[in-house]
């Protein structure tokens, strides 16, 4: 007897894995079309939203109200949460092709672009991921050690990450106490001694990569003052002139007056400086076993409007300082048995359809970062998870339907690898542990730090910590 996929007797069943903002935009997805389906996520983690939780800035909270409209799909009834399920180590691809139709990967872009100069590496230099992953709690990075004793930081790259990284160092702990920034980080933070915060972009101010809010806000804080390293760099050529004419460009120029006010701000009593430099390159990082010193080489833009790229002209200048963030762009890592384009980082994939130089696979799909890269806000990943979706769709009469269309059965089977699966009713007592936790502190919420601490509160003996 043949099936038909998306019935009420036989529903698509779709695994996605990660439950970040494309994951769970492609379950809305799902969910809106005129079929039945059946939508597990699985989470490496026990707390669902990813990048949500993990990666938005603690004093972004506003960015934090999208996990509301996530939360009302994962109250639909046919939704699972399958928290703390690792998805190529708990659970192999293979596996869950035999209890789902069809898999979407939307497990992001966990780990940095290298910068790929000498002295990357050295004691003191670190990834803005780590960074950011650590301030926000993520369980892997809680020990993670950053020395704000020196007085002089240096955060390679002008992207929004490298605007967050910068603001919360140049924040005063009262600026961030009342944030659901972790406790480890704000008492790192209380001590924190930093000077000066240089922010160094390759190209100008016309093609910075950060967005006006992001800048503007550091001309609103408490105790830093945004200067220019080189205030000529404001001066633009040709080129970015015509660049900042063009409509398109409206963001760009909005930006660019935003830093015009900047030009002359009088520092007052504020005590640390927000340095930005632009058209330089880090060429080296040196140190004996430390960061001692960046080395960079003055850049000029070449090429045409929209186009203009860096380029070096040889001369070199040396910034000494004992900290370094590199954030030059995130790029996804390879799961096992899935095919992966190392060079950019990314599922190779037609419109979301998974497919390498060979063939497409018919049953596996991705969205998000690790389908397009690095790019855009929270919001791009709904068009970009409805994209994918709709190739799904598409290919609803090719799927083959799987061999054990049977969620408890997976569960069963990952009970016996003695893996605790965190369902959402558990990830909600987490959530309301949280919060209590926070409550004490004048916090929205105090994350738990370890896998421990996050199963412990799903527990019903749990009685707070
Ligand atoms: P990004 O926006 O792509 O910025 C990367 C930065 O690194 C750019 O300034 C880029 O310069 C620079 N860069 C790249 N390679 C370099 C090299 N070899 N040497 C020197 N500089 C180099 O990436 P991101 O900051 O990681 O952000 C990722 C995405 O998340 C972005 O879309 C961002 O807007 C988004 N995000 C948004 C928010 C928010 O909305 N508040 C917060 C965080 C992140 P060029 O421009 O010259 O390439």
């Amino acid at each position: 007897m043949s099936i038909t996929l998306g019935t009420d007797e036989r529903p698509l069943r779709v695994a996605i894995v990660g439950s970040g903002p494309a994951g769970f935009y492609a379950a809305e997805a799902l969910f809106k079309a005129t079929i039945k389906v059946k939508v597990d996520m699985f989470d490496r983690l026990p707390a669902p939203f990813g990048l949500v939780r993990y990666g938005v800035a603690p004093d972004h909270p506003k960015i934090k109200n999208v996990i509301k409209v996530f939360e009302k799909t994962a109250e639909r009834e046919n939704f699972t949460f399958l928290g703390n399920v690792n998805v190529g180590k708990d659970v192999s691809v293979e596996i869950l092709r035999k209890h789902y139709d069809a898999l979407i990967f939307c497990n992001g872009a966990e780990t940095d672009r290298k910068l790929g100069v000498p002295g990357e590496d050295l004691a003191g230099s670190h990834t803005a991921t780590e960074f950011v992953a650590w301030y926000n709690g993520r369980p892997e990075y809680k020990d993670r050690v950053f020395d704000l004793s020196q007085e002089v930081a240096v955060v390679i790259g002008q992207g929004n990450v490298a605007m967050d990284v910068s603001r919360i160092l140049c924040k005063t702990v009262d600026e961030l106490k009342n944030t659901d920034i972790c406790k480890h980080a704000l008492e790192v933070l209380t001590s924190n001694k930093i000077k000066e915060v240089h922010l160094i972009g390759r190209r100008g101010p016309a093609q910075a990569a950060f967005t006006s809010p992001e800048i503007r806000e550091f001309g609103e804080l408490a105790d830093c003052i945004p200067v220019f390293h080189n205030p000529d760099d404001m001066n633009l050529n040709e080129a970015s002139r015509k660049e900042l004419e063009d409509p398109q460009n409206a963001p760009k120029k909005k930006n660019y007056e935003i830093l015009q006010g900047y030009l002359n701000l009088q520092a007052g009593n504020k005590k640390r400086r927000f340095v930005i430099h632009f058209l330089e390159s880090p060429v080296e990082i040196i140190g004996s076993r430390f960061v001692e010193k960046v080395v960079f080489e003055q850049n000029v833009l070449t090429g045409e409007p929209g186009k203009q790229k860096s380029k070096g002209i040889g001369k070199r200048t040396q910034l000494p300082c004992g900290l370094i963030f590199r954030s030059v762009g995130y790029r996804g890592i390879p799961i096992p048995g899935l095919p992966f384009h190392d060079q950019s980082g990314i599922i190779p994939n037609q419109q979301g359809r998974i497919a390498d130089s060979e063939h497409i696979y018919h049953d596996l799909y991705c969205a998000g970062w690790i389908k397009r890269g690095p790019s855009g806000v929270i919001g791009t990943n709904k068009p970009d998870s409805e994209e994918t979706v709709a190739k799904l769709l598409e290919d609803l009469p090719n799927l083959n339907p799987c061999s054990i269309p049977s969620t408890e059965k997976l569960i069963a089977w990952l009970k016996d690898k003695e893996v605790r699966v965190v369902s959402f009713a558990d990830w909600k007592k987490i959530d309301t542990a949280e919060m209590e936790r926070g409550k004490k502190a004048g916090k929205p919420r105090e994350k738990f730090v370890t896998i421990q601490g996050m199963l412990s509160a799903c527990n019903p003996t749990y009685q707070g910590a």
